[in-house]
Order: C-alpha cells, then structure tokens, then sequence
C-alpha cells in the first residue's frame, strides 16, 4: 500500500474569562472581547508561537448569577438559524414534491399531437402556475443574509 503526506491541521478550542459589570448581556459581551483584545488573549508566547497558532475571538458566553444568559457564539446562534432554515426549506420541499406529483400523468390526460410521436399530458393553466409560484419561494430564493456574519 503506497502512503501519502498529509498536512493536518488540529483546532484547539480555548478560553478566557472576566468579570464585568454593565447594562445588558450584549455589552457584557462587548466589553469582555475588548478586555481579551487589551489583555492580549489568543496571542501566545515567542516559544509557543513556533508550534501553534491562534485565530480570532468567535463568539462570548455571558453568565449572570450562574444562568447562561447569552451565547454569542457561532455554535450556538448561527447553528439554530441554520437548524430553522432547514426546517423552513425542508417543509418547502416536501410542498413542492407533493404538488409536482400531482401532475396529470393518467391514461385520461395522454394526448397525441401531430408531428410529436411522444404522448403529452395536458395540465391546467392554474396548475402551471400554482407549481411555478411554489417555486419562486423555493431554496434559490432564500435570503443569503439569514446565513450569517
Ligand atoms: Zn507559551
């Protein structure tokens, strides 16, 4: 069996914490990511710099008394939003699946038509447009925006 060289890179999950006092969560969280900036965290030794490396700050859990009062982070937030456009677009699907099988497929709806050695399936108007309206709000017209940063 022939090898290969891989280049692999392991995340390392890391932390800091603070204690700050202010209005709301989100300037709790605010004020701690400006603490982490001003305290250097993230940024390493000269020794420890030659072997890992350290990323941007992503996101801030918030406490208060001891209750998980705001997540900031990517897993978190970003993760249900993406959980619920699944959902959305799920239910879309199964909507535009059910109405594309509803098309006129019986015996009763074959016609000929001159010059076509394929039979054709006649469908209202109505239906044509009611499939084609399901699709107008399918998946390509999902807001890129709701997808995140
Ligand atoms: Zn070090």
């Amino acid at each position: 069996m022939s090898t290969q060289k891989y280049d692999c890179t392991v995340l390392i999950d890391a932390s800091t914490s603070f204690i700050v006092e202010a209005g709301s969560p989100e300037e709790a969280a605010e004020k701690a990511e400006l603490l982490a900036a001003e305290a250097g965290a993230g940024s390493l030794c000269h020794q420890c710099s030659d072997h890992t490396e350290t990323g941007d700050f992503y996101g801030v859990m918030v406490y208060c008394d001891g209750a998980d009062v705001l997540d900031t982070s990517y897993q978190s937030g970003q993760i249900s939003k993406l959980e619920l456009e699944r959902d959305q677009l799920k239910a879309k699907l199964a909507e535009l699946i059910s109405a594309v099988r509803s098309i006129n497929y019986s015996p009763a709806h074959k016609v000929m038509v001159i010059g076509d050695d394929e039979p054709q399936y006649r469908q209202r108007k109505e239906w044509i447009e009611w499939v084609l309206e399901l699709c107008d709000v399918g998946p390509h017209k999902v807001d890129s925006k709701e997808c995140g940063a």
